[in-house]
């Protein structure tokens, strides 16, 4: 049986639009890709003194467990070269399993759904693009109505090249 998962990807490394392209690429070898957002550039966020981000959502269709979700995305974090730096550091990608259908997991390695979609508007703005109506299956809350109590001026349309 497969489900329904929603992935945050964010770069702020190198060639952040080949970044977003090279992560959706690879994604889609184990995740059917069933919509993906746009790009936006937003503000750092936890330590402001570094480059911007390139922030995208997918919505993909996938037969895999949670942890095995998991360890697929650190594979691919991996191959794309991302290195240790510090919490909320500079990367070349950050992957983030947001929701997982509307399965609830809390385990030391992962918890699900992501613990801080609520207070990340370069979640929510390209989340709420594809899925406004999503409820949160602990809160009971839509992405909409989370968006619309969230700041969400450091957010910006990316014109792609
Ligand atoms: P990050 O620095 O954002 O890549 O996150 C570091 C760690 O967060 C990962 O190695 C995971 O074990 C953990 N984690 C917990 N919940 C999640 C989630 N929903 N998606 C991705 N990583 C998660």
């Amino acid at each position: 049986m497969s489900e329904r998962v929603f992935i945050g990807l964010g770069t702020n490394l190198g060639d952040r639009q080949e970044n977003l392209a090279r992560a959706r690429e690879l994604l889609s070898e184990k995740l059917s890709l069933t919509a993906v957002s746009r790009i936006y550039e937003t503000e750092p966020w936890g330590y402001a003194d570094q480059p911007k981000f390139l922030n995208q959502v997918i919505a993909g269709e996938t037969e895999l467990t949670p942890t095995r979700l998991l360890d697929f995305l650190k594979r691919i974090e991996k191959k794309m070269g991302r290195e240790q730096t510090f919490r909320y550091g500079p990367r070349v990608i950050d992957l983030d399993i947001l929701f997982y259908g509307d399965r609830v997991v809390k385990t030391k390695r992962l918890e699900i759904p992501h613990p801080r979609i609520a207070q990340r508007a370069f979640v929510l703005v390209p989340l709420a693009e594809l899925a406004p109506g999503l409820v949160h299956p602990v809160t009971g809350k839509s992405v909409e109505e989370v968006k619309k109590n969230t700041d969400i001026q450091d957010v910006y349309d990316y014109k792609i090249n």
